[in-house]
């Protein structure tokens, strides 16, 4: 435990692959681990971008049952190896600086054309705990890459929903149900929107998102995004 914390505050090897770190910019993790982040490009659903383990169908079930409100949906990769571990010491471990480069390699993947890119917000209680918004990092340097309007505090988390993890999909749906809220319509109001998660499993947050942001008037919500996870 104390070894890993050292390993963290003072990285001195790739925490994958153990070779020494030389890359600033993208450690702890080394560059040759860096390099297999790279876009999902295997067969996804054309609605809501959930990865398929074959080619056979174009539009999930999921989406084939209740058409979601985004406009588009889609993850830049898996949620495993390198791309896994990223998110996890951005996220666990605060090493903040892993969004620039996080956000480079979504924007050399190609965004779409929108006015505003806003982050799923987490609850208050849940902010003050882990003092940063994941996902609102990694849309900020997306905002500003891209010149497009950053609006963080628009879209609100109002109640303090219990992890997903281990609940079903229908359980994920009702879990998220009623738990954001808009504040500023005026910010989103027929605006073309970027909403950014760090992580996307049954696509319950984002789809929940989506409905909310239309309902308040938003243009096309496009989401995007960092790593599909599968299912526990
Ligand atoms: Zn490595
Ligand atoms: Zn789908």
């Amino acid at each position: 435990m104390f070894n890993t914390l050292l390993n963290i505050l003072f990285p001195e090897s790739c925490p994958l692959c153990s070779n020494p770190v030389s890359v600033h910019k993208t450690a702890p993790l080394c560059e040759s681990c860096w390099t297999t982040i790279v876009p999902y490009e295997g067969p996804a659903c054309r609605r809501c971008g959930r990865p398929f383990t074959s080619d056979a169908a174009s539009i999930c079930f999921g989406c084939l049952q209740d058409e979601p409100l985004f406009a588009s949906a889609r993850s830049f990769g898996l949620y495993s190896g390198a791309l896994r571990k990223a998110i996890n010491l951005l996220k666990y471990h605060n090493i903040k600086r892993l969004a620039v480069p996080l956000a480079e390699i979504i924007r050399a993947d190609g965004l779409p054309q929108v006015d505003a890119v806003l982050p799923v917000p987490l609850h208050i209680r849940r902010l003050r705990q882990r003092e940063f918004n994941q996902s609102a990092l990694i849309a900020k340097y997306l905002a500003k890459g891209t010149e497009t309007a950053f609006v963080p505090d628009c879209l609100i988390k109002i109640r303090d929903t219990k992890p997903q993890v281990g609940l079903s999909s229908v359980e994920r749906r009702k879990n998220m149900k009623n738990a954001f809220g808009i504040r500023k319509k005026e910010k989103i109001q027929g605006k073309r929107l970027l909403l950014v998660d760090d992580v996307s499993t049954t696509g319950a947050t984002v789809r929940e998102c989506a409905g909310v942001l239309k309902r308040a008037g938003a243009g096309d919500v496009h989401v995007f995004t960092l790593a599909h996870g599968m299912q526990d």
